[in-house]
């Protein structure tokens, strides 16, 4: 592992773990509820990804005075200070300014800074109004961040032994200048690791407790000098295995995993950070797969989950979202008398619509999601609000499961999708590896 020592650069000298990291979100559409603070997850995840936790995440209104106030206490109490927004040409961003004040710093005017925002008016022939040259002043005694995604650059200072990283709002802007500029340059400076900080193993179908039950005489061999944490999230679990201690090397941690990986068998989906999709789509890419998707019941999430891949065409047909019997009926033939013997949300529903899905769409592979996401739904007895009816086609044959997940509707939609995928993503390892299709036929079927 490399040394969590900073190298002789750092303007911090202490071990990266004890570095201490405070983020300063200003916004006053965060404080109003209208943006969720998506920021405090990236920079987090991304920090944590390379060996340090954020000490505080603090988030403030546009008001000079609560940046100033905000900013001069933790700068006395941080290594790092990361601000995010406020950085635009209009009247309410007011981050520079603010910051100057308690930096005892003066803001020059950059050239540099006014011709890259020029060539970006130029480029999408738009007037540039007076105004945007706000954007050109950076701190006399710091560098700027170029952005290439918009007017606005980072500023970047170290002063008093300390850094302050400033990243402009939008989310399409800030995550390159993190990724590209932000954390090379904080690991140059021994501030966070260059490399990741622990390994991670996505899991699926098992739960938490039954997953380190399971994991547990692997961890027991390393005593200590492993730490161990879970994160489950709607039917999947992670876990994160590290050395804070440094005792066991990256080549070491990975061949844990490894262990647990075999050990999970169909269970474990990946190692590091891909999604459930992103998975499957390797899946079906890698069989020269197809697949569409029917949904009733999860209004295009599963669409979205796979068109959120760059080249989705190559392996997702299409996908149907629709919620009348007209609908299901007109575009996917689903047969009347079907939908007057079992109704839509049921598993002969659920294998016609996968089985009109693939013909219509032209795929080999089919997932159909039905059912009661609730509240106000829910017909039968035998079907209360969070029923859900999947089938999955594929080139072995069609099946149907019932699933039945408790909780509000957004949690119902987020299980059935997830789960729907989970199902894709064992039927195409199955396939790969050749298994007699025919008894799990039986033993699925509902
Ligand atoms: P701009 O040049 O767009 O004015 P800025 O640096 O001044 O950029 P803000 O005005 O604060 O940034 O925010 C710009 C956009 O970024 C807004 O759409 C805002 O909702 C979004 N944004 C700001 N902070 C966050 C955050 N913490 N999480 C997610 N989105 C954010
Ligand atoms: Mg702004």
């Amino acid at each position: 592992m490399v040394s969590s020592q900073p190298p002789s650069t750092s303007p911090v000298s202490k071990p990266v773990a004890q570095v201490r990291y405070e983020l300063l979100t200003l916004g006053d559409e965060l404080l109003l509820g209208l943006t969720a603070n998506t920021h405090l997850t990236f920079i987090g995840q991304q920090l944590g990804r390379h060996g340090v936790q954020l000490q505080r995440n603090i988030t403030l209104t546009d008001a000079a005075a609560a940046i100033v106030a905000q900013l001069r206490e933790s700068w006395a109490r941080a290594d790092v200070v990361i601000t995010t927004g406020g950085l635009g040409p209009t009247c309410d961003d007011r981050t520079r300014e603010a910051v100057a004040e308690v930096l005892g710093q003066k803001l020059v005017f950059d050239p540099e800074t006014e011709r890259a925002i020029a060539d970006r008016f130029e480029k999408f022939g738009r007037k540039m109004t007076p105004n945007n040259l706000k954007q050109a002043y950076k701190f006399e005694r710091g560098e700027v961040l170029p952005n290439a995604n918009g007017t606005a650059p980072g500023l970047w200072v170290e002063q008093d032994g300390k850094v302050l990283c400033m990243l402009p709002g939008p989310p399409n802007e800030l995550h390159p200048l993190f990724t590209e500029q932000v954390l090379p340059r904080l690991a140059q400076r021994g501030l966070l690791l260059d490399h990741e900080a622990y390994v991670q193993l996505r899991t699926a179908g098992v739960g938490e407790s039954a997953l380190e039950h399971k994991l547990q005489p692997v961890f027991d061999r390393q005593g200590d000098a492993l730490e161990v944490a879970f994160c489950a999230h709607a039917g999947q679990v992670d876990c994160r295995l590290s050395s804070p201690s440094g005792r066991l090397s990256e080549a070491q941690l990975q061949q844990i995993a490894a262990e647990c990986a075999l050990l999970l068998g169909e269970d474990f989906v990946c190692f590091g950070h891909d999604s459930l999709a992103q998975t499957c789509a390797d899946l079906l890419r890698a069989s020269d797969g197809m697949l569409a998707v029917v949904e009733t019941a999860t209004g295009g999430m599963l669409a979205d989950a796979f068109t959120n891949i760059c080249g989705a065409a190559k392996f997702f047909a299409g996908g149907c979202v629709c919620y009348t019997h007209d609908a299901m009926s007109q575009l996917l033939d689903l047969p009347e008398d079907i939908l007057l013997q079992h109704g839509a949300v049921s598993a002969e529903s659920a294998v016609a619509l996968a089985t009109g899905a693939a013909e219509k769409l032209g795929a080999n592979h089919a997932l159909a999601i039905t059912g009661f996401a609730g509240p106000c739904s829910g017909s039968k007895a035998e079907n209360p609000v969070g029923t859900i009816f999947l089938a999955l086609y594929s080139p072995q044959g069609v099946w149907a499961k019932k699933l039945s997940y408790p909780g509000p509707r957004a949690m119902v939609k987020q299980r059935a999708v997830n789960a729907a995928l989970d199902w894709l993503r064992r039927e195409l390892l199955r396939a790969r590896s050749g298994e007699c299709m025919t008894s799990r036929r039986l033993g699925s079927m509902q």
